[in-house]
């Protein structure tokens, strides 16, 4: 009988990456000015050397119905009309990334909202400056993220693979 990586932990049980926590995933995408400023390849780079796993990407010129939906809390903001003709400016860069904690952990790298008050070392903390140009989006719940994940992507559009490190970052 094998013994299986989680037999030979120190950690308590909350520690382990369940078959469901590892598969936990999150929206992130890349908007207009990040896009332009050619940070694509630098904010995916975060995320796979972080340890997540990429299982859906695609660039798309977002429609307004689908920002509408996206932002659907955000409609009765001043800020809404500016944030659709952002959004809208160019093309977007979309992504699941999925793995333990993944939703909560994204928020961390991804940083504060406003920019000014986002860490170094975010990627809003080192990339942007202003709060209407904030380069990344990262889904802020689980059920959040399903919600997005499921407007933006289509099931075929989400590739189920098994990455070979996957025991080596998470137990
Ligand atoms: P987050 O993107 O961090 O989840 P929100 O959901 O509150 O933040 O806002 C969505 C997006 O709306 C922000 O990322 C930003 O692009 C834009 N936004 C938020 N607040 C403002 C603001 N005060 N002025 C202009 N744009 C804003």
């Amino acid at each position: 009988n094998k013994i299986h990586p989680c037999q030979i932990s120190n950690y308590g049980f909350s520690y382990y990456c369940t078959a469901s926590a590892g598969r936990e995933r999150t929206l992130i995408a890349v908007k207009p000015d990040g896009v332009q400023r050619r940070l694509v390849g630098q904010i995916i780079q975060r995320f796979e050397q972080r340890g997540f796993k990429l299982v859906g990407l695609k660039m798309l010129k977002a429609p307004e119905d689908l920002l509408s939906q996206h932002y659907h809390n955000l409609q009765k903001k001043s800020f809404y009309p500016y944030l659709l003709c952002y959004m809208t400016s160019g093309p977007v860069v979309v992504m699941v990334w999925e793995g333990f904690n993944v939703v909560q952990t994204s928020r961390m790298m991804v940083g504060s909202t406003n920019p000014a008050e986002a860490q170094p070392g975010t990627v809003r903390g080192d990339f942007s400056i202003h709060v209407s140009r904030n380069v990344v989006h990262a889904s802020d719940s689980v059920a959040g993220a399903e919600r997005e994940i499921q407007l933006w992507f289509n099931g075929r559009e989400l590739i189920d693979w098994d990455c070979c490190d996957h025991n080596i970052v998470c137990e």
